[in-house]
């Protein structure tokens, strides 16, 4: 079954998250928290000419959460800063659009489509994309600042 194929992807990336690592030379960082579901996460990127030359996460929280930051890394790794804003719209849209079809772009993390069916862990799914665009506009914001985890 499709959901069963998915549940694994969801675990894969939980259990084995290649992109939960600090990132000590950061330029753009942001945390934020999921009172709903008790989710904490650290999204930090490194930023050279315009392009998310890396990116990782911290967190402590759930496995969609998890999974859905651990994604987030690989899919933008090398993107640019629109791009990137442009993929979380994307990201969003399909969490909260019923019928339309997901853009090919987001690569694994169509899987997270099947936990449309409760709202209460959309939030989960959405909370590491909501982090990295308030990473990135603090980091357009201010380039020369490196933003400091908590400080919002
Ligand atoms: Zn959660």
């Amino acid at each position: 079954m499709l959901e069963d194929l998915y549940r694994e992807v969801i675990l894969r990336h939980y259990q084995d998250p290649a992109n939960r690592r600090k990132l000590p030379n950061a330029d753009a960082q942001s945390f934020t928290q999921n009172p709903l579901c008790g989710d904490e996460i650290t999204v930090a990127a490194c930023i050279e000419g315009g392009r998310l030359a890396d990116a990782a996460f911290e967190a402590r929280g759930c496995s969609i959460s998890q999974a859905s930051a651990d994604m987030m890394a690989d899919l933008i790794r090398g993107k640019t800063i629109d791009a990137a804003v442009q993929l979380a719209a994307e990201f969003k849209r399909m969490m909260s659009d019923t019928d339309g079809e997901p853009s090919d772009e987001l690569g694994d993390l169509v899987a997270l489509r099947s936990i449309r069916k409760y709202p209460v862990r959309i939030k989960c799914a959405l909370l590491p994309w909501t982090t990295l665009v308030d990473a990135l506009q603090k980091y357009r914001a201010d380039p020369a600042e490196r933003s400091t985890v908590g400080a919002s």
